[in-house]
């Protein structure tokens, strides 16, 4: 993340803490429908003020990778997946099934099967309700991403460097509030693990060969060096410690790779 996207949020941050005592009377942990109703239109706002790729080939990857992910989580969600044109390396899964991915990941991930590791990755946080308590929050103190909403359309203007943060900065209201806790979540290591390890189950039910899912992170390292790492990338454990981990569980990996009903390899090469 950019220095100062990143001092934007550590004030937002601040602001956050220093309210927290100012949680509203009466309100109730929101359920799974409610977060994912708030992650829905934020995902709208998302998509009215990005760019969406027309590259037919990603496109129709992307797509048919995301449902295959879709499938194999075996989660009901109100699943839709976009394609935005943008030179970030990024990609991401919204609570309820709103997923993104960022042109400018395509050419570092080089075959199908990495994308479907990301995405698998992604989507993981999602199903297993990752970062849950922020949204509560956030939800819970609306009114105060409402307020954070109209002080990031304002500091947006000067601050924002990176789309996300653009876009994030251009939201309104309980929207921009939500945005700013999804775009700004950090998971825990425990998190990152577990998100690693369902994902790469989740591509290797899908048909993809979990194999490719440590080769892809020795990747996405090279790729980001002196820029902003994506989520997958931020807040995990040492490379070399995600490899062992992934390789530990590639056992389980690939008897689902086996009992899948159709299998794709590495799928098709991302030129
Ligand atoms: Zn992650």
């Amino acid at each position: 993340m950019k220095k100062a996207t990143t001092s934007f949020l550590l004030l937002i941050t601040i602001f956050l803490n220093s309210c927290s005592s100012l949680k509203l009377p009466g309100t109730k942990e929101p359920t799974d429908a409610e977060i994912n109703d708030q992650a829905a239109k934020a995902y709208v706002e998302v998509k009215s003020k990005s760019k969406i790729s027309t590259h037919k080939e990603w496109n129709d990857m992307v797509q048919r990778v995301a449902r295959r992910i879709a499938v194999a989580s075996g989660e009901n969600f109100q699943w839709e997946t976009v394609l935005i044109e943008s030179s970030e390396v990024n990609a991401w899964c919204m609570p309820g099934g709103k997923i993104a991915v960022y042109t400018g990941i395509m050419p570092v991930l080089k075959t199908e099967a990495a994308l479907a590791a990301v995405l698998g990755h992604e989507v993981a946080h999602a199903t297993l309700r990752h970062g849950k308590q922020g949204y509560v929050r956030a939800m819970n103190e609306n009114f105060i991403g409402m307020i954070v909403g109209g002080a990031a359309m304002i500091g947006g203007q000067f601050l924002c460097k990176t789309s996300t943060c653009k876009t994030m900065a251009a939201l309104g209201g309980a929207a921009a509030g939500f945005a700013i806790t999804f775009f700004s979540r950090k998971f825990s290591r425990g998190d990152e693990s577990a998100a690693d390890q369902t994902g790469q189950i989740y591509m290797a039910r899908a048909g993809y060969d979990p194999s490719e899912a440590p080769r892809l992170w020795d990747r996405m390292n090279a790729s980001h060096q002196g820029s902003a790492p994506p989520e997958f990338m931020s807040t995990h454990p040492s490379d070399e410690h995600r490899k062992v981990a992934l390789n530990s569980w590639m056992g389980e990996a690939k008897a689902a790779y086996a009992s899948a009903p159709h299998k794709y390899g590495l799928g098709s090469p991302i030129n």
